[in-house]
Order: C-alpha cells, then structure tokens, then sequence
C-alpha cells in the first residue's frame, strides 16, 4: 500500500506535507506533487499534514484515478525534501474544481 497525491494539489503546492515524510518520497512537477509508491512506507503522516487535503490512501476510492499518475511521475521529477516557496495564487486555486486538465508533466526547477 502506499499514499496517493490527489487532484487538489494541482497549483497548490503548499509542500507541508514534505517535510513530515520520513523516507523522502516526494517528488515535484512544475504545480504538482507525487508520492512514488515504491518508497511509501504507508505511515499516513503526511494526510492530516495537507491543507488541500489532497492525500489519500490508494484503498480509499478519491485516490483511484491518481495511483498510475503518481507512479509514473515519480519516475521522471526530481526527490523533494524541503518546503519550497509556494505559488503566490496558491490559496485562490485551492479548492477549484476539474483542475485535472492543468496537470503540468513539466519537472519542477528551483
Ligand atoms: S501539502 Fe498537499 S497540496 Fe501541498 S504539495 Fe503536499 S500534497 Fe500538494
Ligand atoms: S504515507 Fe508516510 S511514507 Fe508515505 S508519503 Fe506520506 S509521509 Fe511519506
């Protein structure tokens, strides 16, 4: 079992949930964040940690349709271990709707 980053997190981005992760498994796109499935330790600690409760485990249904993204993705962005600096309209694209479409596969660069 492993943790899935959900829908909500697209150009959100509020990374609180990095820094709670003990083994390291986040990885980030240009406005969107992965758990790569092979490293979760299933611990749930990042969950409650999300502002945009975006997180959830891949047993629960809101994360099925995100399970293939996360592993894939995790394979081509670059490791995440810090909070970074935050979308300036972060808070605005919080709990929008159908942000599916906007899905950058773009890796983040610092
Ligand atoms: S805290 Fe939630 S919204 Fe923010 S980057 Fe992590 S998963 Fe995405
Ligand atoms: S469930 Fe635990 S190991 Fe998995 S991503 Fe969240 S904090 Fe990291």
């Amino acid at each position: 079992m492993a943790y899935v980053v959900t829908e909500n997190c697209i150009r959100c981005k509020f990374m609180d949930c990095v820094e709670v992760c003990p083994v390291d498994c986040f990885y980030a796109g240009e406005n969107f964040l992965v758990i790569n499935p092979d490293e979760c330790i299933d611990c749930g600690v990042c969950e409650p940690e999300c502002p945009a409760e975006a997180i959830f485990p891949d047993s629960d249904g809101r994360a099925e349709a995100w399970i293939e993204t996360n592993a894939r993705l995790a394979g081509l962005w670059p490791n995440i271990t810090r909070k970074g600096e935050q979308p300036a309209d972060a808070e605005e694209w919080r709990d929008k709707p159908d942000k599916a479409g906007l899905l950058s596969e773009e890796p983040h660069k610092d």
